[in-house]
């Protein structure tokens, strides 16, 4: 019998007459003009969308979207790029000086590189044979930030997409640490500002809306310690047993920051675990100036951090760091039966629930690299000047209130008006400002609908804040 056939090429794609078509694999054999030619257009449309990003609005209205199904015979590169134009002129302005709606600032170059390179080398952080260099980087990467935030010397931990991911495996750790996994009365216990990947992990881990125990706030927004030893007590009283307390360094309204010391020595006096969820404010801890708004960070068991939310590293970027690293191989190894053994201190899909994972890592470290301590202060000092700004600006107004926290957010709304009153005047105030090209978000908080900015890109100048005060002056209701 014959051997049985290999096909040597690919099915012909649709080409330019007599040129040679891009290989839709890189050639392993030899530099290929074609492909570095590809991806130097791909990057040249993707420069001048991020260098026109003031020319157009923050959100732009509904674009045209080129077709969804593959076509009989593959593109050319000219179609590829046309179909990716399309789909850039509807895509969310992050780079606009008034985008500032959200925790979603403008890319930082060296991230868009790794971003590129990681996807060139198509690594997977699962195990080390598959990202034998980038599964280093990540264990010390993790335990330079673990430690540089103020976690003991053994501090490590792992990158994971998104906080809310981070924050799941954070519970789900400490629960199995703490021996809970049987129980279905298990709590955790958080501030009633706390985010609302909480309610989602408790989903996910099997436990009812209950599970989750609310510590009222004062009036910055902060959970109230009191409140919290009083919460304690009466759970010991019922013998229900608590998972762990997570405190919030940075809510995702206002940017309040719960005391994380007094919080720290309530769960250590009861020894519960503190998970804190530093996805907003943890980086702050990076800027010497700065730290002492999230003093305390370091008494965490366990901690989310979100570089993709101030720092501009391209997403996802999440880190959970854990004070005893281990406990997150003790609660999540399989034993990776297919894999050779880690040589270096543990698989990362062993340390977490993600199995195949890019090398989100390769962008936050190159991105770290490029801005330097003095650019990684630069960024943070920048956010804190435009919040005092726009709080200078919008504090003469009549009947505004503000309410802020410790961190570069800043939220309002007119005093006195009824709930359906606030949510219209926010309405029509978020469409004027969107008139002028300038962004808020629009969230509810304690029952009423406010206006909503978040000062961290640093494209943001005096003058759009200027505007902003303008147009919310404009739209105040008159009384
Ligand atoms: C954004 C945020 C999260 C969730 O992070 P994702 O990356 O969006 O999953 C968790 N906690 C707080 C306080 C946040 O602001």
């Amino acid at each position: 019998m014959p051997p049985p056939p290999l096909a040597t090429s690919f099915p012909a794609v649709q080409g330019v007459p007599g040129a040679e078509p891009l290989a839709p694999f890189p050639d392993p054999h030899r530099h290929d003009p074609r492909l570095e030619r590809f991806l130097h257009d791909a990057s040249s449309q993707l420069c001048r969308w991020l260098g026109s990003a003031s020319a157009s609005s923050p959100l732009p209205g509904l674009s045209v979207l080129p077709a969804v199904e593959p076509e009989a015979t593959g593109l050319t590169p000219d179609r590829l790029l046309a179909d990716l134009q399309l789909v850039m002129e509807g895509a969310y302005n992050p780079g606009h000086p008034g985008a500032i709606a959200h925790l979603d600032p403008p890319p930082l170059a060296a991230s868009v590189a790794a971003d590129l390179i990681c996807a060139g080398l198509n690594n997977n952080l699962l195990a080390e044979e598959l990202s034998p260099s980038l599964s280093r980087l990540e264990r010390s990467l993790c335990g330079w930030l673990a430690e540089r935030l103020g976690l003991p010397a053994a501090a490590g931990g792992v990158a994971a997409s998104g906080g809310s991911l981070s924050n799941l495996m954070a519970l789900v750790t400490a629960r199995q640490h703490r021996g809970l996994v049987e129980r279905r009365d298990a709590v955790v216990v958080a501030s009633a500002e706390a985010h609302v990947s909480l309610a989602k992990a408790l989903v996910v881990m099997g436990l009812p809306h209950s599970a989750l125990v609310s510590v009222p706030t004062d009036p910055g927004g902060c959970l109230d310690a009191g409140a919290l030893e009083l919460v304690l007590a009466d759970l010991e009283r019922l013998g229900r047993p608590v998972i762990a307390v997570v405190a919030t360094a940075g809510t995702t309204v206002r940017g309040a920051v719960d005391p994380l010391i007094p919080m720290a020595s309530l769960c250590r006096r009861h020894g519960h675990w503190l998970h804190v969820d530093g996805a907003i404010g943890a980086v702050f801890a990076l800027a010497p100036d700065h730290a002492a708004r999230v003093e305390g960070l370091g008494l965490a068991d366990s901690l989310t951090v979100n570089p993709q939310k101030l720092l501009g590293i391209t997403k996802t970027s999440s880190l959970l760091l854990l004070a005893r690293p281990g406990l997150l191989l003790d609660t999540f190894r399989t034993g990776l039966p297919y894999m050779e053994a880690s040589w270096g201190g543990g698989h990362g899909g062993e340390a977490g629930l993600q199995g195949t994972r890019p090398a989100e890592i390769l962008k936050l470290w190159l991105g770290l690299r490029q801005l330097g301590e003095a650019g990684i202060t630069a960024l943070i000092d920048g956010a804190i000047q435009r919040r005092l700004l726009l709080e200078h600006l919008l504090s003469p107004l009549a009947d505004l209130e503000l309410v802020q926290g410790a961190l570069h957010l800043l939220a309002f709304r007119p005093a006195g008006l009824s709930p359906e009153a606030s949510e219209s005047w926010s309405q029509d105030t978020r469409n004027a400002l969107l008139a002028r090209q300038l962004m808020l978000s629009r969230p509810v908080y304690r029952g009423h609908h406010h206006l909503k900015a978040v000062l961290g890109n640093p494209h943001t100048r005096a003058a759009e804040l200027e505007a902003v005060a303008e147009v919310v002056s404009g739209c105040l209701p008159i009384r």
